[in-house]
């Protein structure tokens, strides 16, 4: 039998902790940060079959992955139809859980496979019994002489007192009103393998949210079978023992019954555990309180008479603070000393978290040009050793382990020696292995001679000057980052969608997939920096409701709200909303944050300078509420069977900007923010050119007279508006998710392929053009073909950064980034081969040039020599 926890994620400065508990082929999630998929999965840590998700709040920490980690469950579960059906997540967290979730059905795809539960009510809970697939719901009430609070054993006691004094029935109704009210606050979820009693904690100071910890039961494991006393009671081996060895019962020839508990050994012990997840000391109060003391006494190692009950690992998503306090240790010490505790403080633990694939594949292109990819070499000091000395000396009191992402630990068998199994951690050497280093030498050395050759083929080819320029973000000119180029979600390579534009010291995001805040803390690796960035980011630019684009907003917002002591009037952070987002976005800034009036919504449509809509004229009556749209229904037959549809009209460029001049936003708020771009950043125009994807789908355009306009597409069909309103722009950035092969897809999907966007390019007489947005597929480059120089088009990729005068040059590297990076393979191992095939070769090729060329010469000198002969 599997009985195993699994360290997800931890606990950094960029990401915090997920945990995983496995018993049998079901699995429990204990927290979703955002992008806690992404780096599992590129450190190779695995999980699947979870059936319920338990949220610690809805903060982007804890809730922030969830969309993500549902959508791409159910796209994994979906196989058949039959698989889809039996696909269920259900996922409980704390009060307004069900507002929120299903108020971001709009990017959910509907809610049909999601159950919703809330702490706290009993009746939201169900136990499962699989009974023909059916789910029979039914209220799971604790033991109320096992888990009852101070609160309700005062109650019952008074109440019986006063059933028994005849005192009116009024009182007697409110002493049972509370009496439930503490029941429900007694809550625990059960199912036919996990008892799980949250444990709601407080922030002292009431600023923050609360937050919940979880006391895990699992059920008991059957004890063994005993064949000698089966035959006792009249079983026959051939028979009967397989029935009772899995828990059946057996009715024998005379009518009597032997249960199989009559044949076994005491049953093993129930191997629970503590999961903690305080966020600081604030909390600790709270956590201690003389309720919840109550509950944890019967857990505490001098109080456990039945053996059930003990905890075997506490694993403490803490902060250090709190582990350094001292009740707090009194309550790690009264579990004993046999208990594992398991220590996941962003203090003590790396600063950041890697996603291994996307950063080996990241330095590696950084290789080509190091002034367009500027990347830190990564964090891999843990920070603090003051921290580290301080624990050291608490290990020797007790039983402690510093968590890794990938760590196992085996509740079953009970066996000391292997609790632990680390072979799923991917340790710091795995990183750097030696042949990597070589390679990435053996690579830099190459792109060194194939930058001199092309220099020797062609004079105007002189790339070398450009690799080592000051890329420093500055007030000269704006600077753009790629914290994400990949469509659909983010891979072990690529994040997904997410453009920082740094501009005069303050900052506009296009688009923030899930996991752009750790894209940016890679980038950047120190905490100040990252701070600086987020502190001055002023416009956030949402351009659809799909998940590849907004997921990471929440993580961002919470983000720059933890850098506030106060509301700072004049520091707002305005975003840019879809309408079907809105009443989303909304609750979360006023739920989750704590200074909410730092964040402003501004309407997406009414930043859009034409005077209607023309690819999707039916959204101002979308309605989130209304998640399928029912073929035959008269809404689908409006929406889906226009027989006419007004076409937008081809525009010249006066036209264009005649129209941008005179558009007037109606909301304060919209102009609110064009101002302060205005004051801040020069930016005279800010708008939504409306593009033809899914419902509210939108361009982003701004310019200012010191560099021009940039343009970015979003996701979308090539489209009139778009060559409208991207004429003769500086910078155009445009989507290109397929290759040319794949046009249908494309079309189906509402995307653009390389020549599609290349042709648009060709209208639209950009300065310059940067293609992004590349499907899954094209893990480690984007379609390259000689079209782009022909064009000056560049391809992103992430990390890219440059200073907008850059692109002057950029796109001539690319053929150095193609002959490098293929997409063939996505196998790692066999991809870096590759390369090394590829290079060999090249080296050969380049080293046959060489000797043509000295032969040349020589031929030349002894011809000239021979000729002087003469
Ligand atoms: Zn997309
Ligand atoms: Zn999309």
């Amino acid at each position: 039998m599997k009985y195993l926890i699994k360290a997800v994620t931890t606990n950094n400065r960029d990401l915090k902790t997920a945990l995983l508990f496995t018993i049998e082929e079901r699995s429990y999630l204990f927290n979703c940060p955002d992008g806690f998929q992404r780096v599992a999965l590129s450190n190779k840590v695995k999980f699947k079959g979870v059936r319920y998700v338990f949220l610690s709040g809805i903060q982007a920490d804890y809730y922030g992955g969830f969309p993500g980690f549902y959508l791409s469950s159910r796209e994994s579960s979906s196989g058949t139809i039959a698989d889809l059906q039996a696909f269920k997540i259900g996922v409980i967290g704390p009060a307004k859980i069900k507002e929120f979730i299903t108020q971001g059905r709009c990017f959910y795809g509907g809610l049909n496979f999601i159950e919703i539960f809330q702490y706290g009510k009993l009746d939201r809970f169900y136990t499962e019994q699989f009974q023909n697939g059916q789910f029979t719901p039914k209220i799971s009430k604790h033991d109320p002489n096992n888990l009852q609070t101070e609160k309700s054993k005062k109650a019952k006691a008074q109440q019986q007192q006063l059933q028994s004094n005849q005192e009116e029935e009024k009182k007697s109704y409110e002493i049972q009103q509370e009496l439930e009210e503490s029941q429900e606050e007694c809550h625990e979820f059960q199912d036919n393998y996990l008892k799980v009693i949250p444990i709601k904690v407080y922030s002292s100071d009431h600023t923050e949210l609360e937050s919940y910890s979880f006391i895990c039961v699992p059920k008991q494991n059957r004890g063994k079978f005993l064949p000698k006393k089966a035959i006792e009671l009249g079983a026959d081996p051939k028979f009967h023992f397989k029935i009772l060895n899995e828990g059946n019962t057996v009715t024998l020839a005379d009518g009597s019954i032997i249960y199989p508990y009559q044949c076994t050994d005491n049953p093993l012990p129930s191997q629970s555990f503590i999961f903690v997840f305080i966020p600081n000391k604030n909390y600790l109060e709270s956590f201690l309180s003389p309720e919840n003391k109550q509950l944890f006494e019967q857990f505490y190692f001098e109080n456990i008479d039945q053996k059930c009950n003990q905890i075997h690992l506490i694993y403490h998503s803490v902060a250090f603070e709190v582990l350094m306090n001292k009740d707090y240790r009194d309550f790690m010490r009264q579990f004993g000393l046999n208990v594992k505790h398991v220590v996941d403080c962003e203090e003590v633990n790396d600063e950041v978290q890697m996603k291994v694939k996307g950063y080996q594949l990241s330095s590696r292109h950084a290789l080509v040009c190091p002034t367009l990819i500027p990347l830190s070499k990564m964090a891999i000091q843990r920070h603090q050793e003051e921290a580290k000395t301080q624990l050291a000396e608490f290990h020797q009191v007790y039983n402690l382990l510093i968590s890794q992402v990938g760590q196992v630990f085996n509740l079953y068998p009970i066996n000391s020696s292997n609790v632990v199994d680390n072979s799923q951690v991917i340790q710091l050497k795995d990183l750097y292995t030696e042949e990597d280093e070589s390679l990435n030498t053996e690579m830099q050395q190459l792109i060194k001679s194939l930058l001199k050759l092309k220099k020797n083929e062609d004079p105007n080819m002189d790339l070398e000057q450009y690799t080592q320029l000051d890329n420093s973000i500055d007030d000269t000119e704006p600077s753009i980052l790629f914290l994400g180029t990949s469509s659909m979600k983010p891979t072990t390579y690529r994040g997904a969608s997410a453009i920082y534009v740094f501009i005069k010291g303050s900052g506009i995001l296009m688009d923030s997939a899930e996991g752009s805040y750790g894209q940016l803390y890679d980038h950047f690796q120190k905490k100040e920096i990252v701070d600086e960035h987020i502190l001055k980011l002023r416009v956030i630019f949402i351009t659809h409701i799909h998940g590849d684009h907004q997921l990471g907003v929440l993580k961002i917002m919470a983000e720059r709200d933890k850098l506030f002591n106060m509301a700072e009037p004049g520091n707002e952070l305005y975003v840019v909303t879809p309408q079907p987002m809105w009443d989303y976005m909304t609750d979360y800034i006023n739920s989750a944050l704590r200074y909410p009036t730092m964040v402003k919504l501004v309407k997406i449509s009414d930043l859009n300078p034409e005077p209607q809509l023309y690819y999707d004229n039916e959204s101002p009556q979308y309605n989130p509420k209304q998640p399928h749209i029912k073929e035959g229904s008269q809404l689908f037959k409006r929406k889906y069977s226009k027989t006419s549809v007004i076409l937008c009209p081809v525009r010249s460029y006066e036209e264009v900007n005649q129209m941008i001049e005179n558009h007037q936003p109606n909301h304060q708020v919209s102009q609110e923010m064009l101002r302060m771009l205005n004051e801040k950043m020069n930016i005279t125009h800010m708008n939504a050119i409306e593009v033809n994807h899914c419902v509210e789908s939108f361009a982003c355009l701004f310019g200012s007279p010191d560099f021009g306009r940039i343009f970015y597409s979003g996701d979308t069909l090539p489209c009139q508006t778009v060559i409208n309103y991207g004429q003769n722009v500086k910078l155009l950035i445009h989507e290109a998710t397929f290759d040319d092969a794949l046009e249908a897809d494309a079309k189906s999907k509402k995307h653009t392929t390389v020549g599609q966007a290349i042709e648009i390019a060709r209208k639209c007489k950009p300065w310059r053009t940067v293609l992004t947005h590349f499907s899954p597929r094209y893990q480690k480059i984007g379609e390259i073909d000689k079209r782009h120089q022909e064009h000056r088009i560049m391809v992103a990729f992430d990390h890219l950064r440059f200073k907008l005068s850059y692109l002057e040059w950029a796109y001539k590297f690319l053929p150095i980034y193609s002959n490098f990076f293929t997409n063939e393979s996505t196998d790692s191992e066999a991809q870096y081969d590759k390369s090394r095939d590829f290079m060999l070769q090249k080296q050969k090729e380049i080293n046959d040039i060489n000797i043509q060329q000295i032969q040349k010469t020589q031929n030349s000198t002894t011809a000239n020599a021979e000729n002087k002969k003469q």
